[in-house]
């Protein structure tokens, strides 16, 4: 059965309005035991620049926040940030903020940030001061320093925000680590960016699919991009019939295994399957952990190579002997604890 029925974004249709460029500030416990779960980083500035479609700065936005949870500066955050506690304390609280900051932001809107924690962080916030979600599954967005490393350097590489200035020859003040001018330099560094690159997006997973229905299938340029609902454990996870299914990438259909899915770590499962059409796929499937302790599947299938098919078979080979040598190390320490008892 193809993935028909499941959310599938075809992602080079992602065209908004804007693009919001957000860069947030933020504090922690300075006591290991004092911090609260709810909110591990409570955010005391927000940044953000705003670029019409054409990557145009149209308007820039930046409040304080008085914080409310951590009172006294963590000593890693008065170094980086250059923040002083009094400087906050005529500030808004964050729904005060929060309500102003998303009536700039308008409707039809992108978010973008320098790597993946801002709105992650922003949502355990939103959660903790129990204002409405900005969502209630994954969020797209483009995160910059990702599209900064496919476009410039191996994209794998995370660069610092201030190698990404220096690298693209930007002006700079030597402001760094304050929301708003980290959120212009971000937005300056995008808008040098192709069209091309925004292509690959990226997905928030504070908020999972709730179910089955709100699953996400991304179709990329090269590979598609799968994320499961909650799963109770790891099994029930690697039972489902879609989040351990192989399809081709392109036509969506299943694909005859040539290799099942094996695992070296217990973490991230490898498998290889033929599509009739399009030939070898290379499935990499991973287990996650979500806040509640429950378990998510990410999976990526792309076009196999010659040198993947040659590769997978070696450590399945590896895969297995490592598994049958559990497996006799389980029998023999049975075998002695009965004879024990
Ligand atoms: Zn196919």
């Amino acid at each position: 059965m193809p993935h028909t029925d499941l959310y599938c974004i075809i992602v080079f249709m992602i065209n908004k309005k804007n693009y919001i460029v957000l860069d947030l500030e933020w504090n922690q416990s300075s006591e290991k035991a004092e911090e609260n779960a709810e909110i591990p980083f409570e955010i005391l500035e927000i940044g953000a620049v705003k670029l019409n479609d054409r990557k145009e700065i149209v308007d820039t936005f930046m409040s304080y926040v008085k914080p409310q949870v951590y009172l006294k500066m963590h000593h890693m955050t008065q170094k980086v940030i250059h923040l002083k506690m009094e400087e906050l304390k005529d500030a808004d609280t964050f729904p005060i903020v929060w309500e102003r900051f998303l009536k700039w932001c308008g409707e039809d809107y992108i978010f973008c940030t320098w790597g993946t924690l801002d709105l992650t962080e922003l949502q355990y916030n939103i959660r903790y001061h129990k204002l409405p979600p900005l969502s209630d599954g994954p969020i797209a967005y483009l995160d910059v320093q990702k599209l900064f490393s496919l476009e410039k350097e191996d994209g794998k590489s995370r660069r610092a925000l201030e190698y990404a200035v220096d690298f693209m020859k930007l002006e700079k003040d030597d402001r760094f680590h304050r929301a708003d001018s980290d959120a212009y330099y971000t937005a300056e560094i995008l808008s040098k960016l192709s069209k091309a690159v925004e292509s690959r997006v990226s997905f928030d997973v504070f908020h999972l699919p709730k179910d089955r229905k709100s699953e996400l299938l991304v179709q990329f340029d090269t590979y598609s991009k799968y994320i499961s609902r909650k799963f109770p454990d790891k099994a029930a996870a690697l039972s489902d019939p879609d989040a351990s299914s192989l399809r081709c990438y392109i036509c969506k259909r299943n694909t005859k295994k040539k290799i099942g899915w094996f695992t070296l770590n217990n973490k991230h499962y490898l498998g290889l399957g033929v599509c009739a059409e399009h030939g070898p796929m290379h499935g990499k499937l991973r287990i996650k952990k979500a806040e509640d302790g429950s378990i998510y599947v990410v999976k990526t299938i792309r076009r196999a190579t010659k040198e993947d098919e040659n590769g997978l078979k070696t450590r399945e080979k590896k895969a297995r002997i490592q598994a049958s040598k559990l497996a006799k190390m389980f029998r023999n320490h049975k075998r002695s604890e009965t004879k024990r008892s």
